[in-house]
């Protein structure tokens, strides 16, 4: 590989988004000069703060560089004014329509109980010790997307409000394919969650995933929950999970639960990958699952963990370099294991460290392995 022969999209965002980001970039430029990575960067912006300038959430340029790039690591959108945002906008422009057009439906989610934060989690020690998941949400279609959609008048001073849950044969099928995938290469464990109890969409995702494990997973361990039980696992016994394939609000939300098992919505990395085109390339976005944090923006306070380890998948899923995204991995599992902790992450760690110090601990601590 010469240098420079990938390009990554770097986007901060709104809120923390550039302070999580500067550090994850110190890493990507540490990765840079020790392990020869060898990545074009390209930054650009999207959020509120290019609505402010330019009336639209992204422009099409970054739109662009982003259908371009071998990946983009971003931040976080959202806070202060978001909401002041015309609605079409907001649809049109926003983070779910720029993953939508690149046709990314697969959102990767680990979940990880690193050893040294089993004691900041709100669960029991014994209940989060040990877990493994990957929560796979689908990402283009379900309730976010579906049609129809919007707020009308009803008279009398009356609106109502409506959204579509709807799913096709090929859209459950392809978000399933990935499931499956995953679970072959880990536990061989793949659950299914839905509410086919309830929803004529549900009945339908169930039918898909059972015929399509038949035809071509008989040996991965399939089995379904209703996504009300489902949440209720993920906080009682999180480890019988390896794999959850599920719908794009049900992994959403279940996705933020589960960051009660890591310690913090700061520790939990993502990537949305759309399927390889002819080439073989993929779209590919890395970004920490959770929003822009208004209320601790600009104080250097917020943990950078959940966006280096979007950086880590990013290195395993899009760079062919597995064997650093272990290396990165391990470096944030030792500054855990050092006592380093952000305030998120407390614990009974009586002294808390800055974003930035976050950042100095975990590229002193890759440097340590490094030698
Ligand atoms: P949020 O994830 O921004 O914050 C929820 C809570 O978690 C806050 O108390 C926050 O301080 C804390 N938190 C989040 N990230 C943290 C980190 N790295 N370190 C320490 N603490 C952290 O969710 P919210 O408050 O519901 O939403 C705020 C804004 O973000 C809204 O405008 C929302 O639309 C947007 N949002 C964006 C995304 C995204 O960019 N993908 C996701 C969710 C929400």
């Amino acid at each position: 590989m010469t240098k420079n022969e990938r390009t990554m999209v770097v986007i901060p965002g709104d809120g923390i988004g550039s302070e999580i980001i500067g550090q994850a970039s110190r890493v990507v430029e540490w990765f840079d000069r020790h392990r020869g990575l060898g990545l074009d960067i390209k930054e650009r912006q999207l959020g509120v703060n290019v609505y402010e300038k330019h009336g639209t959430l992204i422009q099409d340029e970054t739109l662009e560089a982003i259908e371009a790039a071998d990946a983009t690591l971003f931040g976080a959108i959202g806070g202060d004014g978001y909401d002041e945002i015309p609605r079409h906008i907001r649809t049109e422009t926003g983070l779910l329509s720029v993953r939508r057009r690149l046709a990314m439906f697969a959102n990767i989610r680990p979940v990880v109980a690193f050893d040294a934060l089993v004691d900041a989690s709100s669960l029991k020690p014994e209940i989060v010790r040990g877990v493994n998941m990957i929560i796979l949400r689908e990402l283009n279609g379900g309730l976010y997307f579906g049609q129809p959609r919007g707020i009308e008048d009803i008279g009398n001073g009356e609106r109502r409000g409506f959204n579509t849950m709807a799913y096709t044969t090929p859209e459950i099928r392809r978000v399933a394919r990935v499931g499956f995938e995953l679970a072959k290469e880990r536990g061989g464990h793949l659950t299914s969650v839905d509410k086919a109890n309830a929803l004529d969409v549900g009945e339908l995702w169930r039918e898909e995933v059972i015929r399509l494990g038949a035809e071509e997973y008989p040996d991965v361990l399939l089995n379904h929950l209703y996504v009300d039980n489902a949440m209720l696992q993920v906080v009682r016994d999180p480890k019988q999970f390896d794999v959850v394939v599920t719908e794009n609000t049900f992994g959403d939300i279940m996705s933020d639960c589960a960051a009660a098992i890591g310690g913090s919505l700061g520790m939990l990395p993502s990537a949305s990958l759309s399927d390889p085109d002819k080439e073989g390339r993929r779209q590919a976005f890395y970004e920490p699952i959770h929003g822009c944090a208004p209320d601790i923006a600009g104080q250097n306070v917020a943990n950078p963990i959940g966006t280096i380890l979007s950086f880590a998948m990013a290195m395993r899923h899009s760079f062919e370099r597995p064997e650093d995204a272990t290396l990165l991995e391990s470096a944030i599992a030792n500054t855990l294991a050092a006592g380093v902790r952000t305030a998120d992450i407390a614990g009974d760690v009586s002294t808390t460290v800055s974003t930035t110090a976050m950042g100095d601990a975990i590229l002193d601590q890759l440097d340590r392995l490094a030698r």
